[in-house]
């Protein structure tokens, strides 16, 4: 069945719930997609053990005008449309216009080890034990880097996990010169205390990092680098993230430009959220990571931005501006110890979907020959995963997104009105 919209919102994380908000609440028909079963995104991502916070369930509650398209995956845009798979079959969704609201993901670096059963991501642990994996009596590690090991280790101790402690990468200098700045930001500060207060007891060592991780069929231990020397310390499960990267995917496919000026790039927008696709805005982490409130301004920005309603978002840019200036300090004051980079040797595994270690790409000058020899990137994960990861370690630049976007169904993909030539995405 194939639908339109006035205006359609890519993604339902906190900046889609207010773009499709504030376009509905302008007047326009919106449809409002996502590949999760509920709407919330990754910050207020259903907790089976846990109420709703107070601001998800009033972003929810005020989606009465709005055609929520939960389980619904968008595997490809198709003539100016996109291609969503659900549960059923598939759908082709058009739109006036369409708001890219597709967030970020964790960058995950490989070690020596971190292939092993027990050891995940720091966000990935926490989404997991909020769809209810047990980690009650459990010994955690909390490892990598940013505001979100916190957050991480708050969600796993309300679970019932015993966090053995959190190893943040960046220095105690570093960290302390970002507390200091977190006063122009004063609800930053009162989240930070919140969740340092749900974790009292807990010990947070600055300077230090997971190196390897040991165990024959789990995790039993993690060696962890800190500035007194190497440490082995025994776990049942290590969660190990490095912050966060825009997904750009779809604002890919679309044709948008990116924003290449560090390693990852992010959705290229001028000041009031237009991509350089016509018709097409784009709102929240995908354009940047700056954390949930710079999320729900774009958000009502680009809402505005659809239906026409430019000074309404124009009133919104102070605002803005300051919370994305949240997301410079982040990047700033996080910045990733070179010693990260050099961790996995020759033998450890980049391409965990299709077992390929950092070695066997040697010989290859681009992603896109390692790809065709070794089939890094082709599994499940699209390069979601290894790709970034190469990225950062510095070995093959990101460039390319070919569709599916998520994996799909054979049915899905036989069922394209055409599927783009190789050539149109060399280099990916
Ligand atoms: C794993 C993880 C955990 C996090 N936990 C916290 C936390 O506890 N506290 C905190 O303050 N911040 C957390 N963050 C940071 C969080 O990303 C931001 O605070 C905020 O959620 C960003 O909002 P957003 O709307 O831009 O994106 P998101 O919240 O990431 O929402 C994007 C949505 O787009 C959907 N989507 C993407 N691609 C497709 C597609 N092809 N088809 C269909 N749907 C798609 C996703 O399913 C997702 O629901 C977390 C980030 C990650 C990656």
């Amino acid at each position: 069945m194939n639908k339109r919209y006035d205006v359609l919102v890519a993604g339902a994380g906190p900046a889609g719930l207010a773009a499709a908000r504030t376009a509905a609440a302008n007047g326009a028909r919106v449809g409002l997609i996502d590949a999760q079963p509920q709407p919330g995104g990754q910050v207020w991502r259903h907790d089976v053990r846990a109420a709703p916070h107070r601001a998800e369930r009033k972003a929810i509650a005020s989606l009465r005008h709005v055609d929520v398209l939960t389980q619904h995956s968008i595997v490809t845009v198709e003539s100016s449309s996109l291609r969503v798979e659900t549960p059923d079959g598939t759908q082709l969704l058009s739109y006036g216009s369409l708001i890219i609201a597709t967030g970020a993901r964790e960058l995950l670096l490989p070690f020596p080890g971190w292939t092993l059963p027990g050891v995940t991501g720091a966000g990935g642990l926490q989404a997991l034990t909020k769809q209810g994996w047990p980690v009650a009596g459990k010994r955690v590690i909390v490892a990598g880097s940013g505001p979100l090991l916190l957050a991480s280790a708050a969600t796993l101790r309300k679970h019932g996990a015993k966090i053995v402690g959190i190893y943040e990468q960046a220095s105690a200098d570093a960290v302390r010169a970002f507390a200091m700045q977190l006063r122009h930001w004063p609800a930053r500060t009162a989240q930070a205390a919140a969740l340092r207060l749900r974790l009292a007891g807990v010990p947070y060592h600055f300077g230090s990092f997971a190196c390897e991780a040991h165990g024959e069929e789990h995790v039993r231990a993690v060696d962890i680098e800190t500035p007194h020397g190497r440490q082995s310390i025994d776990c049942d499960l290590l969660a190990v993230g490095y912050g966060l990267v825009p997904n750009t995917e779809l604002a890919q496919q679309l044709g948008c430009s990116l924003d290449y000026r560090g390693v990852h790039p992010f959705v290229h927008v001028d000041p009031l959220l237009r991509t350089s696709a016509s018709a097409v805005y784009a709102a929240g982490e995908s354009c940047g990571v700056g954390g949930l409130a710079v999320a729900q301004i774009e958000g009502a920005m680009a809402g505005h931005m659809a239906t026409g309603q430019t000074s309404a978002a124009q009133a919104l840019l102070p605002r803005r501006d300051c919370e994305r200036r949240f997301g410079d300090l982040l990047a700033r004051h996080f910045a990733l110890d070179p010693r990260l980079r050099t961790l996995a040797d020759a033998s450890t595994t980049v391409c965990r979907c299709e077992d390929v270690t950092l070695g066997a790409l040697d010989d290859f000058a681009d992603a896109r020959a390692a790809k065709l020899a070794t089939r890094c990137g082709m599994g499940a994960c699209q390069g979601r995963i290894c790709g970034t990861a190469l990225a950062e370690l510095g070995r093959f630049p990101r460039n390319g997104a070919r569709p599916p976007l998520f994996p799909a169904r054979l049915a899905t993909l036989a069922g394209l009105a055409s599927f783009p030539s190789d050539d149109a995405y060399r280099g990916s």
